[in-house]
């Protein structure tokens, strides 16, 4: 089978997946600035290294910075760009109460946040026991694992943030636009989930999810989307 491509009226282009990729991108550059500093190639000034560490991940968690990103003239242009491809694309009229599309970013803010200061205590409190039964042995070593493990649960937690609310947001678009059912459509490749791939190409009630699933694109880091069916 051919490897399908995104339907092009799907959201994760908007400034939201631009947010993500920028805190990644942010994040990794400092963590390089933080691993050639000369505490952090010493090896010694423990507190020093500590302090930089929790300095980068509450630049990138802080939700206010998040706001003032989304909200900021450049993305409210990408967003009517955006807006207007998927207008054109689906030739109805998408546009939601406002109230209802502030509602949704909202939760998706608050969430992604609170989401990355789990990751970042989890990370913390697995590094300490690594350290404390002898696992590591200098305070590089267990500030490398650390790094380590934050890059890649973080990248992992944003993919999947990006695809719940753009599952949620498709969910509520179609809902506005009076589509009571959808086809459930997946990637076709070898990593979709047996039970996703059952579903492809049957038909579903916007009331009704499949038990067994839930909606498409709401599983963790599902990349399945649900195909509008018109009157
Ligand atoms: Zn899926």
């Amino acid at each position: 089978m051919p490897k399908r491509q995104t339907p092009i009226w799907q959201y994760p282009s908007a400034a939201e997946r631009t947010f993500m990729t920028r805190r990644m991108a942010r994040m990794r550059a400092f963590l390089v600035r933080l691993r050639r500093s000369p505490e952090f190639q010493s090896g010694t000034n423990a507190a020093a290294v500590e302090r930089t560490f929790l300095q980068l991940v509450a630049s990138v968690t802080e939700a206010s910075a998040a706001d003032a990103f989304l909200t900021s003239a450049s993305v409210i242009r990408f967003n009517q760009r955006e807006g207007r491809k998927l207008a054109a694309t689906l030739k109805r009229d998408l546009r939601l109460p406002g109230t209802e599309l502030a509602e949704l970013r909202l939760a998706w803010l608050s969430t992604t946040a609170n989401d990355f200061s789990a990751l970042l205590r989890s990370v913390r409190d697995e590094t300490e026991t690594a350290v404390a039964v002898g696992k590591v042995t200098t305070v590089t070593q267990a500030l490398e694992l650390r790094m380590k493990l934050f890059v890649s649960r973080a990248a992992s937690q944003a993919t999947d943030q990006i695809t719940t609310l753009n599952g949620r947001l498709t969910r509520t678009l179609q809902g506005a636009m009076g589509v009571e059912r959808f086809i459930w459509r997946t990637r076709g490749d070898a990593k979709v989930r047996l039970s996703h791939a059952a579903n492809d190409g049957q038909t579903f009630s916007w009331a009704q999810p499949p038990i067994l699933t839930g909606y498409p694109g709401e599983e963790f880091n599902c990349r399945c989307w649900p195909e509008p069916i018109g009157d």
